[in-house]
């Protein structure tokens, strides 16, 4: 599917890491390293970064009139109440969030959030018209195996997409590639990428699908995102562990231009 280039997006999954001092550290380092790319006139990357739920203040404020954005790593789906240890949308608005990553894989698996909850945090995230959701999708190593990537990708992304959300982002991350090291090859990116594009264009529309940016993520470095950033459907990265480096995320989003 041909499009104009979309703005490359390029967003730093914190997990749970980096206490207050870090995450100070952290945003003066990366606040200097894309002053110093601006100069050059030749970024055009956003950049988010998705702190654990403690260090959003912390960066917000030392993100202050900068471009980059922040975003919570999970939601409730319900605005308030009685949900011991969840964050509302509302609270994550209130915050200084404008992201919210929904569905990532070690939410899926490690806490059984299952295709349909997702969704509903989805629809919860779209109800608050400044923070877009960044849906995360991917299959095991095992799927793979078995022939049922495209099978596992249309039933996350149908469920995710269930409440009608606008505007949100996507991440493709397959599990088999999160913190392992091992990296999709180009082609493989490119093939779920574009398959993703194509069910987008089926619900949406090509127009509206060819907007929608996606990411890649899954042991994402400053040596693999070169090749991996010409793919033509593939618009950026979700970065976990390498992120956690500002020079090694400064790199990337260098290398996305
Ligand atoms: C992630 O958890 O979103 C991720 C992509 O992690 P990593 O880059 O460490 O594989």
């Amino acid at each position: 599917m041909s499009a104009e280039r979309r703005r490359p997006l390029i967003a730093a999954n914190w997990k749970m890491n980096l206490l207050k001092a870090d995450a100070v550290e952290y945003c003066r380092d990366l606040r200097r390293g894309l002053a110093a790319a601006a100069g050059t006139g030749t970024m055009d990357a956003r950049v988010v970064i998705f702190p654990s739920f403690p260090l959003i203040p912390i960066v917000a404020r030392e993100l202050v009139d900068s471009e980059v954005e922040v975003g919570g790593q999970d939601l409730h789906p319900e605005d308030r109440g009685a949900n011991t240890g969840d964050v509302s949308g509302p609270q994550l608005v209130d915050a200084g969030c404008t992201w919210v990553l929904c569905g990532h894989s070690e939410r899926r698996q490690n806490h059984g959030e299952s295709d349909e909850w997702v969704g509903l945090k989805v629809a919860a995230a779209a109800r608050h018209h400044q923070l877009t959701p960044l849906i995360c999708v991917g299959e095991t190593r095992d799927e793979r195996k078995a022939g049922q990537t495209f099978t596992v990708l249309a039933r996350q992304l149908g469920a995710a997409l269930a409440g009608g959300p606008e505007p949100f982002a996507l991440a493709y991350e397959p599990i088999w590639a999160i913190g392992t090291g091992e990296t999709a090859t180009p082609e493989i990116a490119q093939e779920a990428h574009r398959y993703l594009r194509g069910r987008l264009a089926e619900e949406l529309g090509e127009a509206a699908a060819a907007a929608v940016p996606i990411l890649y993520g899954g042991s994402v470095t400053p040596d693999n995102a070169p090749h991996l950033i010409v793919q033509p459907d593939l618009d950026g990265f979700l970065v976990g562990g390498a992120s956690l480096d500002p020079q090694k995320f400064l790199a990337i989003i260098r290398s996305s231009g």
